[in-house]
This record gives C-alpha cells, sequence and structure tokens, in this order.
C-alpha cells in the first residue's frame, strides 16, 4: 500500500516525522513517498500543489498531510497561496466527505470550556458533506433585487441544492461509519424550513433500509447545537450537509478545548482519502521542537481504519495515544500543573513505546 506523504509547512514536517515514525513500528510494508505542497511546493516548483505532487497523491491509496501556510506568502496572488493546495487535492481526488471526531480523553477534560461531567469521555464522529450544498451551489451573486418588498435595492444571494447522488453518497460514507462505532447515526437537516433538506432527510431514510444494523434518527440543526453543548455524549455519528456541518463540526471541536488533539479525514467514494490535523501550520511555534503531534498520529490512525483496512492498527495506534495521556506526558498546549511536559520528539517517541 502506498501512502503520498505531504509534510508542508510550519510545525507540519516535525509533526508529520512523529505519525511517520509511528507508521513505520507497526510491521507492516507500507510504501511512503513524501512530496512538498503548500509554501513548500511553492518554494521548490512555484505552485503550491506541484504537478508531481499531485500526481503522487492521485497513486497513492491514501494521503497523510501536515499542515500548510506562513504569514510570508499573505501577499502572493490567491491561486499562488499555499491553503489553495488542499482545495486543489480536495477537487482533484473527489474529496465529498469530511470526517471529524471529537475526542475527549478523560485526562484532558479540564481542557473543555464545559464542565467535566458533561464531556469526559467524549466520542462523537461528525460526517460533513463537503462538496456541494449553498457553498457552491448556482446561481448565485449581487444584484438588483427583482421582486418582493425590497424590489430595486441591492441584494445578495446563493442557492442551496443538493442532488440525489450527492445525499446517497454521504449517507453511505455515514451508515458505514457508524457501522465501525456506536451504529448510531443522527443526519442533522432543517427540512421544517427548507425544501432541500426534506428532500436530504426522504434520501437519508430510504439510504437506512440499506444499514438495518444503525439506529437513525434526525434532528433539526438548532436542535442539534443546542445537544451538542447540552449533552454531547448522547451522539454517536453525526451526518449533515456541507453549511450545517462547518459549523457543527467546530463547535464540536472546540467542546474538547485543545486543537492539537483532533485528527480529520477527508474521503472519496472509494474510501480513498486525506488524513491531516485539524489545526493549522502554527508557525508561531514552528522549528522549536513544541507542537503537539498527537493530531497527527491520530490522523494516521483514521487512515488505517478508513483507507488501508487495519482497523486493528488504528485501534493500536489510538489506545498508544491514550496510553501516554494516561501515563501524564503533556506537549505545552494540553499541560497541566501535575503532569509532565515533553516535546514534539519525546511525545512520538513515546506513543511508539506504548505501541507495544
Ligand atoms: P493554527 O491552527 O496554525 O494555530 C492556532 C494556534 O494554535 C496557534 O497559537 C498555534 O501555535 C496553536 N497550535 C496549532 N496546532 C498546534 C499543535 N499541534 N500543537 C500546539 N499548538 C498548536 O491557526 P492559525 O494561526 O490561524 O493559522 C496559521 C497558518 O495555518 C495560516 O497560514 C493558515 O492559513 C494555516 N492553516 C492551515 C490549515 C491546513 O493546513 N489545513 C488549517 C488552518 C490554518
Amino acid at each position: 500500500m502506498k501512502i503520498a506523504v505531504l509534510p508542508g509547512d510550519g510545525i507540519g514536517p516535525e509533526i508529520i516525522g512523529q505519525a511517520v515514525k509511528v507508521l513505520n513500528a507497526l510491521g507492516e510494508s507500507f510504501e511512503m513517498e513524501t512530496a512538498p505542497v503548500g509554501g513548500a511546493g511553492y518554494e521548490a516548483s512555484g505552485h503550491p500543489l506541484p504537478e508531481a505532487t499531485l500526481k503522487l497523491a492521485l497513486e497513492a491509496d491514501a494521503v497523510l498531510f501536515g499542515a500548510v501556510g506562513d504569514w510570508k506568502y499573505d501577499k502572493l496572488d490567491r491561486p499562488l497561496r499555499p491553503e489553495q493546495a488542499i482545495l486543489g487535492l480536495r477537487k482533484n481526488l473527489n474529496l465529498f466527505a469530511n470526517l471529524r471526531p471529537a475526542i475527549l480523553y478523560p485526562e484532558l477534560a479540564g481542557a473543555s470550556t464545559l464542565k467535566p461531567e458533561v464531556v469526559s469521555g467524549l466520542d462523537i464522529l461528525i460526517v460533513r458533506e463537503l462538496t456541494g450544498d449553498i457553498y457552491f451551489g448556482q446561481p448565485r451573486g449581487m444584484r438588483e433585487c427583482p421582486d418582493g418588498p425590497f424590489k430595486g435595492s441591492r441584494e445578495g444571494f446563493d442557492t442551496m441544492r443538493y442532488s440525489e447522488p450527492e445525499i446517497r453518497r454521504i449517507a453511505h460514507v455515514a451508515f458505514q461509519a457508524a457501522q465501525k462505532r456506536g451504529k448510531r447515526l443522527t443526519s442533522v437537516d432543517k427540512a421544517n424550513v427548507l425544501e432541500t433538506f426534506q428532500f436530504w432527510k426522504d434520501i437519508v431514510t430510504d439510504v437506512h433500509k440499506e444499514y438495518p444494523d444503525v439506529e437513525l434518527d434526525h434532528m433539526y440543526v438548532d436542535n442539534a447545537a443546542m445537544q451538542l453543548v447540552r449533552a454531547p455524549k448522547k451522539f454517536d455519528v453525526i451526518v449533515t450537509g456541507n453549511m450545517f456541518g462547518d459549523i457543527l463540526s467546530d463547535a464540536a471541536a472546540m467542546l474538547t478545548g485543545s486543537i492539537g488533539m483532533l485528527p480529520s479525514a477527508s474521503l472519496d467514494a472509494n474510501n480513498k482519502g486525506l488524513y491531516e490535523p485539524s489545526h493549522g501550520s502554527a508557525p508561531d511555534i514552528a522549528g522549536k521542537g513544541i507542537a503537539n503531534p498527537l493530531a497527527t498520529i491520530l490522523s494516521a490512525a483514521m487512515m488505517l481504519r478508513y483507507s488501508l483496512n487495519k482497523a486493528e492498527q488504528a485501534d493500536r495506534v489510538e489506545n498508544a495515544v491514550k496510553k501516554v495521556l494516561a501515563q501524564g506526558l503533556r506537549t505545552g498546549d494540553i499541560y497541566e500543573e501535575g503532569t509532565t511536559k515533553v516535546g514534539t520528539e519525546q511525545m512520538g517517541d513515546a506513543v511508539v513505546k506504548a505501541l507495544a
């Protein structure tokens, strides 16, 4: 199995280095090939997503991605900025499903803004549709308002739409993810107000017939937002559209309070995916050896589970992360009094040791 390793910028190479170390320690024969992306891609060949990097990503079974971006590239034309590499990869690899777990290890419960008893042990997964909805629907624009009480004044407008195949494919991803976890799926919509989401609800209900072992319920997005902060642990997997998912996944991420701990996956129809930490390239701490590599190591675990079909190895890596946290090891971002502060390398080494 071939993994394209794209470290990127800032802390990217440091954190990816630890994830690669962990993958190498599993005793599997992965072929890993590294290529520049983001600012590093621009430096190497004048484009944030060099042709050779894209070719490698297309050929590989999975992509392990660090982070891109640095303030020094802010003056470049938009198409040449490092962040464009992510959009280019999503588009070229048809990555329509974004999986974002929000896990709060009991040892880190103090990092959340919610009461420990509400969030301790939280383990939910948000499946967000990534390439459709009001973010991409046409027509859109700004114009003179053609009708209604404000006729003749200026207005902005967008179009919310979802086609049946788009809903079906994201529903399949979500049901299959639920099968690998607690077998419960909540589909979040706004069917009481929006035709698009009545249609969404109907299609998800139809796809459910193929997954009788998964319990399905439907929730309006406003209620889902409320329940996420009231009783987040009652969710297992949530599936929703691009815009609702954008908002809910950030809210869920912040329940955990620690940006250095959150992995993510973006998948295509065949479970090929791009795996990256939810955080950025953190240029403020790059090169200091203090970045938390756990989000990237946990992203590698997701890669093992979803793209490489190595669920047991994924469990091994996730359990090793739990073990190092239980041992009291912490990078600066999750440090609390009474624990042991370690650097990026030390954290990676500790995870490797805990694999045994
Ligand atoms: P950021 O996530 O890079 O950093 C926010 C804060 O969190 C910083 O204080 C940083 O030091 C800290 N932090 C982030 N990851 C950490 C880790 N693993 N360990 C310890 N601390 C960590 O967000 P930002 O500062 O807004 O953006 C910096 C750059 O990253 C920008 O150029 C932005 O465009 C880019 N960015 C890239 C991605 C991506 O590659 N997917 C995502 C978000 C932002």
